[in-house]
């Protein structure tokens, strides 16, 4: 067994706090990571407050993880000692079902096993990032460029990934107009690698502060969702919208802002339903649907393609001793854009 540190929540009401736990010795595949940084999503904070209904306590949360392999199991023959390596929101997954064999592990039809707070095929509870090492099965290993910094690159293991994968699968690139909604961890990526793609990209934020860093990441243009007037100008113009809101929000709002034949993809995961005027789909033949982060290949493509373009998060980079107050501020969308933890902190008091 390997002794791991991190923290946990023990319930939904209660902050998260130290907590110490084991990880299963080496099989033949798995790779053994020392975790350097990992990102704070918001989904970290649906699950740790049990938003979602389906929580598992003690919960080490944290699925945006870089650091370094420091060993491998006897079959293992992607990785070695030293390399840096990234692991983002799934550990596990069939391999033999159609969405696996097709290369889209996130949506194996068994299920895939989420980096933390369920049960994976060793009857074992997964702990997530929030600490100081991980081994997985280097299937779900990434290699990280060394010519980023680590920890502006902890995000793009969710936050990267979670907004790239759409926006490849409905082809977003130059002639296309795309919507970003919210502009937090997920919606700063979104725009970054929509305006890399060669869209037109307009990024909505209830947030009039955040103007100046959106077009400094790339939008056109940044339009205030809550201003109705601003709203109907952009009506029936977009080819695609990415919503990345975390919390309930009228989407009757939004809907008008596809043109004939636009689709609207929900990657925000918000605790309740929303309300749908059907007309908003039906008038102009729109599509609503959803996506969730990235199968494997696409999440090392995504990697990739960041290195080899320069783009990264940007972060606020905290000790872990800070992870409760952070949580505070992404509820109040004030964050810059995605909090990330210094794995070091947890040699601090
Ligand atoms: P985040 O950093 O908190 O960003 C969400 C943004 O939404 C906020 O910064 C804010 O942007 C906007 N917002 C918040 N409340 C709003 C409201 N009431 N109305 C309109 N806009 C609002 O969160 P995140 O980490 O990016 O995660 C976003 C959501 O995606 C979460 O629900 C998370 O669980 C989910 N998620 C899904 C996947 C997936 O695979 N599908 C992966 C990761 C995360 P402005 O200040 O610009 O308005
Ligand atoms: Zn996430
Ligand atoms: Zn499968």
């Amino acid at each position: 067994m390997t002794q791991s540190r991190g923290y946990a929540a023990q319930q939904s009401t209660t902050p998260l706090a130290p907590y110490s736990f084991s990880r299963r010795d080496l099989t033949g595949h798995d790779v053994a990571v020392e975790i350097e940084f990992c990102g704070v999503c918001h989904s970290d904070i649906h699950s740790a407050r049990n938003e979602w209904g389906n929580a598992v306590y003690p919960m080490v949360p944290g699925h945006e993880i870089v650091g370094r392999v420091t060993a491998v199991g006897s079959d293992a023959s992607k990785f070695k000692a030293g390399d840096r390596v990234g692991v983002g929101v799934i550990v596990d997954s069939c391999r033999t079902c159609p969405s696996c064999k097709a290369g889209e592990e996130q949506y194996c039809e068994v299920g895939a096993t989420l980096t933390y707070g369920v049960k994976d095929r060793y009857g074992e509870t997964t702990y997530g990032g929030y600490s100081n090492n991980i081994v997985t099965d280097e299937h779900f290993v990434h290699s990280v460029s060394e010519k980023l910094d680590p920890a502006r690159v902890a995000p793009l293991l969710c936050a990267g990934i979670t907004t790239y994968s759409p926006l490849r699968h409905w082809k977003v690139g130059p002639g296309k107009k795309v919507g970003v909604v919210g502009l937090g961890g997920l919606g700063h990526m979104g725009l970054k690698f929509a305006h890399s793609f060669g869209a037109h990209v307009v990024q909505f934020t209830t947030s009039t502060s955040k103007t100046a860093d959106a077009k400094r990441m790339g939008a056109d243009d940044v339009v205030l969702s809550s201003d109705p007037d601003a709203m109907k100008k952009e009506a029936s113009s977009f080819d695609f919208v990415l919503d990345t809101v975390s919390a309930v929000h009228d989407l009757n709002a939004y809907l008008p802002l596809l043109k004939r034949d636009g689709v609207y993809c929900q990657v925000g995961l918000p605790d309740q339903p929303p309300t749908i005027f059907m007309g908003n789909l039906i008038f102009k033949r729109r599509y609503l649907t959803g996506s969730i982060i990235g199968g494997m290949n696409e999440t090392q493509e995504m990697l990739d393609y960041c290195a080899e373009h320069n783009i990264t998060s940007d972060v606020e980079v905290i000790p872990i001793q800070q992870i409760n107050e952070a949580f505070e501020r992404v509820l109040k969308a004030d964050v810059k854009y995605r909090f990330v933890i210094d794995m070091a902190s947890l040699n601090e008091p």
